[in-house]
């Protein structure tokens, strides 16, 4: 490592610490130093300082990057560097320091076990070492006062309990309950990041058990909590637990997951409800979808800034999905060349699996898809003496583009 020839202290830090304990592949590296970023940048010609609220170098090795932090003081109070929030939370952190105090300042024991590679060995001042043999996530310091910090450590004691296996220790797990709703105060496109984090790990229905069971749940999808509250009946959550299922399943199997159509899965039910809404208030499916879709998004993106692209492919996924009944003419050929007809598809094919939607219909268009021309002929053909599907005009085809998307 370049930063020991210039005469630095380097180790290895965090992640990629505990996973290689525990024997499995990092997902990525972190370096601490006593190096300066600024230090780190006349080091590697290939690296960028990023970040305000903690001020980071990040070094590029093809395609992987390595994160290189700075050794963070701890004693700074009154210190411009440090600012803290009037209800605890730390705003910026740029204190420079030692590792003796850098240790500190992690969030769980088990994050914060240092790997020196100039002799192979790992430094612990905080148990994390005896703490991960036992499989327990156990914060640092006191807990309340680690989370009025920085709620978001709520949200990692869940990814890392779900993602490793591991158990809250009962001091880190009793907060959360009086604590949760300190997310609301985090800036939505963090809590962006973090939801992906959450559940595009390959752990989602664990990480979905646990966020509701801590109450976490319900501050970032507040519509869909309240639909999973009060239905007598268990569909929205066996439909939510099922796509869970199956995109835990795809990141096993190496496929790739899509933001947008978990997200679409996770508001489907109180999109139904709400358009449900507006039908009995007179208006067609169509404006009713589009109308609910408005409104459910535009009040989610405050909490979560989904981007636009991520809001417009799950308006594509929910309006797609009540066209699959129209199997005459000349719509099923449209809808197959919707750039989005394959998300729209599996998501029938998982509200099917729950009784939300006519397995008839998969049945349908898997022979559809799978057909020749003339047999796609046959397939669409108006029913002889039947009614015919009218064909509907080229104006009727809805896109909405509601200006209440854009995160603000
Ligand atoms: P992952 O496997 O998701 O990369 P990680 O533990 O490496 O897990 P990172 O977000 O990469 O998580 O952070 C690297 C390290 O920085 C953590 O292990 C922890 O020591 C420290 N850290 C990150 N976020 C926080 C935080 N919000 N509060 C305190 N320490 C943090
Ligand atoms: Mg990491």
């Amino acid at each position: 490592m370049r930063l020991k020839k210039g005469g630095f202290e380097a180790y290895l830090v965090g992640g990629c610490v505990r996973d290689l304990l525990l024997g499995r592949e990092p997902k990525d590296f972190d370096v601490a130093t006593n190096a300066s970023p600024e230090q780190v940048k006349q080091i590697f010609r290939n690296c960028r300082i990023i970040g305000r609220r903690f001020r980071l170098a990040h070094v590029f090795f093809g395609k992987e990057i390595i994160e290189v932090a700075t050794f963070r003081g701890s004693e700074a109070e009154n210190s411009e560097q440090q600012m803290v929030h009037e209800d605890g939370r730390l705003l910026r952190d740029n204190v420079f320091g030692t590792l003796e105090q850098d240790v500190w300042r992690r969030d769980f024991t088990v994050n914060a076990l240092y790997y020196n590679i100039r002799d192979f060995s790992v430094v612990d001042y905080t148990g994390g070492m005896q703490d991960h043999s036992a499989s327990t996530l156990r914060l640092i310091g006191d807990p309340a006062v680690r989370y009025r910090e920085d709620p978001v450590r709520m949200l990692r004691a869940i990814r890392f309990a779900a993602k490793l296996s591991f158990t809250l220790h009962p001091d880190t797990e009793k907060p959360i309950h009086e604590l949760n709703s300190l997310l609301k105060g985090i800036p939505s496109a963090r809590l962006y990041d973090e939801v992906l984090k959450l559940f595009l790990a390959g752990y989602g229905v664990q990480t979905f058990e646990l966020l509701r069971h801590y109450g976490l749940f319900g501050i970032l999808f507040p519509a869909t909590e309240h639909c999973l509250q009060t239905l007598d009946h268990d569909f929205p959550r066996l439909f939510l637990i099922r796509a869970l299922e199956n995109s835990d399943k795809r990141f096993a199997d190496g496929k790739t997951l899509t933001p947008y159509f978990l997200l679409a899965a996770i508001l489907w039910e109180p999109l139904q409800q709400t358009a449900q809404k507006h039908i009995a208030h007179g208006e067609n499916e169509t404006m009713a979808y589009q109308n609910a879709a408005n409104e459910i998004l535009s009040r989610q993106i405050k909490i979560i800034a989904m981007p636009r692209h991520i809001t417009q492919a799950m308006r594509d996924v929910w309006f797609m999905q009540s066209k699959f009944s129209r199997t005459i003419g000349l719509r099923p050929y449209r809808l197959l060349e919707q750039p989005k007809f394959r998300a729209a598809f599996d998501f029938l094919q998982l509200r099917a699996e729950v009784g939300g939607a006519d397995p008839a219909l998969i049945q349908w268009w898997t022979e559809f898809q799978e057909a020749d021309e003339a047999q796609r002929k046959k397939m669409t053909a108006p029913a002889k003496g039947g009614k015919s599907d009218k064909p509907r005009r080229k104006s009727n085809r809805y896109r909405s583009r509601s200006k209440s998307d854009s995160p603000k």
